[in-house]
């Protein structure tokens, strides 16, 4: 399987991909651009395209995480900057040989939600239109924090089908924010699987961060702990792992990192997870 983490794109797109060969990752995920601010970037194609060509060479997926600040659901005065940014990302993580650009669902903050759902609409719209590329918008579930969009399959289906080039929208399921949100309750994966599979959403699931939750089930707090040492529990993520649905994606954490100050230990605890039961949670990785 496809498991990996969160790496540093410090030296350019070729040098993460090699930071997390390093780790003994067989996925990533990085930021195409400043993480922190609103400003485009320029391509560096030869660094994307030898990012690409390692990846191939080594049988490893990526991803890309947008910036924070990017809101698909702002209003019309930001929309052209949030377009332009989704633009860039998609130039980017395709010259990588990227699966897809992960963005944030959307905070919509005005009164009326529905609004909140058009504006995602029209910037999906515009952000897709005369695109080619091979890599997917993929739209990331919200743990609820700050505003009630994005916390339900049955919301980001609806969003997905109503855009023009619903093909070149997936998804990416945060497994924190799914439990903070009360999406998954940790225990009833197997229901959740079937509903995903019904509404149709797990058959566009391009991607996993997989992170435990600091606080318990429904919080509605986007804080990441370790797997293990949060709130959803070791034998809860060994169900989800071992979904049909995650076979070939990118599993991605976006958790702290280990004594060695890399995801290392980490993955090796993932992937020891899908060789051995653990019903008791008695497994622990510290
Ligand atoms: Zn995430």
């Amino acid at each position: 399987m496809f498991i990996g983490a969160h790496v540093r794109t410090r030296g350019g797109y070729l040098n993460a991909a090699k930071t997390a060969l390093s780790i003994g990752a067989k996925a990533f995920q990085y930021f195409p651009m400043n993480p922190r601010s609103l400003a485009t970037k320029v391509v560096d194609r030869k660094d994307a395209n030898a990012c690409a060509q390692l990846c191939v060479e080594h049988g490893i997926l990526s991803i890309g995480h947008a910036p924070y600040a990017l809101n698909p659901a702002a209003d019309e005065p930001e929309r052209e900057i949030m377009v332009n940014l989704l633009k860039n990302g998609l130039d980017i993580t395709n010259a990588c040989g990227s699966v897809g650009l992960v963005v944030h669902f959307g905070k919509y903050t005005g009164k009326d939600p529905l609004q909140g759902y058009k504006n995602i609409i029209q910037c999906l719209n515009s952000a897709t239109e005369g695109y080619t590329g091979a890599s997917f918008i993929l739209l990331e579930n919200q743990a609820g924090e700050g505003s009630q969009l994005g916390l339900t399959f049955e919301e980001m289906v609806q969003v997905r089908k109503l855009c023009d080039s619903p093909e070149k929208i997936g998804f990416c399921l945060d497994t924190c924010h799914a439990f903070a949100s009360r999406l998954w309750q940790g225990t009833d994966w197997a229901e959740l699987e079937s509903k995903g599979d019904q509404l149709d959403y797990l058959p566009h699931l391009k991607a996993i961060h997989l992170n435990d939750s600091v606080h318990p089930w429904g919080s509605r707090r986007d804080r990441h702990a370790n797997i293990g040492s949060g709130h959803i529990g070791i034998s809860n993520f060994q169900s989800l792992l071992h979904s049909p649905y995650l076979r070939d994606i990118p599993i991605v954490l976006e958790t702290g990192t280990g004594r060695d100050g890399t995801h290392r230990e980490e993955i090796a605890f993932v992937n020891s997870l899908l060789e051995r039961k653990c019903e008791d949670d008695s497994c622990i990785l510290r």
